[in-house]
């Protein structure tokens, strides 16, 4: 039986003041039985981590670099996002893909480091709307996961989650239908199953594209979706508690 989560990704939004706010009102509400996760900008991780402590929601940071340490200007290291309480690590969000041309190759490589340095990887793949217009979606999201299965092998998804985020839905107010979501999240089962069917029934598959909590019910009410990746509705605790609750 695989447990739901439901992470947020405030992405480049917030301040000290509001992210605060945001998780006090997260910490004070009903959060339903589903496991939480945050994942604030990188300078305030320190500050939210701290808050955290003992409320049994988890931190996760929005990216992790793919090298141990050294010479790389302006990324922060697995080992670094652990200190700072870290559980989770998103890589491969499609606006790093998209906006900073992150190849699956690297995003492999950040979920391999994101793994040797005790972080559990949140895998993004989904296509871009032309890709979905074409009917290439489960090709696309294949190749993705491909790259991972090539560097760590089926092993490393043992300890990872996967978020299926169609790139058209994301921030857009559209979103994939209940059974559109359910076939893909049934496609990257099914795919890693012909490695390894007890890793495959195992891993967490969360789905995420303009989750709200008028549409949450239904989308996590599929076998295959294991919770959500929220962006926008995440910066509310209200909305974002909804959501939790709707697991
Ligand atoms: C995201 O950025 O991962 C996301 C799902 O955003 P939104 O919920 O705003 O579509």
């Amino acid at each position: 039986m695989r447990s739901s989560l439901i992470a947020g990704n405030w992405k480049m939004n917030g301040s000290l003041a509001s992210v605060t706010e945001l998780v006090e009102g997260i910490k004070a509400g009903d959060r339903g039985n589903a496991e939480l996760a945050v994942c604030p900008p990188a300078v305030f991780l320190m500050k939210v981590g701290g808050m955290l402590a003992d409320s049994g929601i988890s931190l996760g940071a929005q990216n992790v670099c793919d090298h141990e340490s050294g010479a790389y200007t302006g990324e922060v290291s697995a080992a670094m996002l652990e200190e700072c309480g870290c559980r989770y690590a998103i890589v491969g969000h499609s606006e790093r893909r998209s906006l900073y041309l992150e190849s699956d190759q690297l995003v492999a490589a950040r979920f391999a480091m994101a793994q040797a340095g005790g972080l559990t990887p949140i895998l993004c793949v989904g296509e871009t709307l032309y890709e979905h217009e074409q009917g290439v979606t489960e090709a696309v999201v294949a190749k993705q996961i491909d790259a991972v299965l090539e560097s760590s092998g089926i092993g490393g998804f043992a300890n990872a989650v996967i978020a299926y985020e169609p790139v058209w839905a994301i921030g857009t107010g559209l979103v994939a239908s209940p059974d559109t979501a359910q076939g893909v999240h049934e496609f990257i089962r099914g795919k890693l199953a012909t490695n390894d069917a007890r890793i495959a029934q195992q891993v967490r598959i969360l789905y995420g594209g303009s989750m709200n909590p008028g549409n949450a019910a239904e989308l996590l009410a599929q076998p295959d979706i294991d919770g959500g990746l929220i962006g926008g509705a995440s910066l509310k605790a209200d909305d974002f508690l909804a959501i939790a609750q709707a697991v």
